[in-house]
């Protein structure tokens, strides 16, 4: 394998010859358009620093996030070196165009959403359907949910999103078939606030065909709400062990950091911010029947309908 020291100081989203030979990249209007917004920047443009800056750091791998309204999750989508589109989850492809993406999320939807529960029954008034809003996502599950369920469902979004950086780091390795890196779980995370920067520390396991695992580490900011840049993805020996405040502030003492403290830019500086590091919570029902029982009894009685 790679020495880890190099995979540190290896942008995870530049291969050598990118430098030199810029790779296609999609309209921004039209990619701007499908994931919400207006001030979109694209991955070849986040490296527009001081020139001094941008050669020890070349661009960096950007991750587009696509949260479909009325949802609750997030589709990743990341653009290989060929210009190609790839969905997490896996919706097929990969596709050569947006549109392409856009229309296999359209269909992932259409699957997903519930057969029969957004069927106006005879005598359903308007009042029936917002109380079923109000309880259900569109594919049926209960709006509210346990602890349990939260950290397992952010797991899984968070699994994605590093697969997707894996992948472009694979690429960007040359690392195929066997000697490709396969995401296997997310050991620790933690967020990270600067100032009004924000940063997340990962560290996650791999396996490749042969049953080897490694332990990589990795840094992803938000750049914008549907965009996240990862500073840094690379492999942590056992023995490494940077210093992080950041981790460290907020109580997660078992994240393992690169040797090289400018292999991450979060968590260098001792400050707290109590209100950055906790994950959300939504209120607390166990989404049983019981508890869905009540509650729609509780918004029957709110609005009035018997
Ligand atoms: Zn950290």
């Amino acid at each position: 394998m790679v020495n880890n020291q190099d995979l540190c100081q290896d942008h995870v989203g530049e291969p050598p010859s990118a430098r030199t030979q810029p790779q296609p990249q999609p309209s921004v209007s039209y990619l701007s358009k499908l994931l919400g917004t207006t001030t979109f920047k694209d991955a070849a443009t986040s490296s527009s620093s001081p020139q001094a800056v941008a050669e020890t750091q070349p661009p960096k791998t950007t991750i587009y996030v696509k949260k479909p309204p009325g949802w609750y999750f997030s589709i990743y989508i990341r653009i290989d070196r060929s210009g190609s589109f790839h969905t997490y989850p896996h919706l097929g492809g990969p596709f050569k165009s947006l549109q392409e993406v856009e229309k296999a999320i359209e269909r992932y939807l259409d699957d997903k959403r519930h057969k029969t529960l957004w069927k106006e029954q005879s005598g359903d008034s308007g009042m029936e359907i917002v109380i079923k809003k109000a309880l259900y996502w569109p594919d049926g599950r209960t709006r509210r949910c346990s602890d349990n369920q939260v950290v397992e469902h952010t797991r899984e979004q968070k699994s994605l999103m590093l697969q997707a950086l894996l992948d472009t780091y694979n690429e960007d390795h040359k690392l195929f078939g066997d000697d490709a890196y396969e995401f296997k779980d997310i050991l620790h995370f933690q967020s990270i606030g600067e100032g009004n920067m924000w940063y997340k520390h990962f560290n996650f396991t791999t396996k490749t065909k042969d049953g080897i695992e490694d332990l990589f580490f990795a840094e992803v900011k938000e750049e914008r709400d549907n965009e996240l840049v990862a500073n840094t993805l690379c492999k942590i020996e056992s023995n490494e062990n940077g210093h992080c405040y950041g981790c460290i502030n907020n109580g997660s003492i078992d994240i393992k950091h690169p040797d090289k403290a400018d292999a991450y830019s979060g968590g260098h500086l001792d400050v707290y911010l109590p209100f950055g590091g906790g994950s959300r919570r939504p209120n607390t029902w166990t989404g049983s029947k019981e508890d869905v029982a009540r509650e729609e009894a509780r918004l029957r009685y709110i609005y009035g309908v018997k």
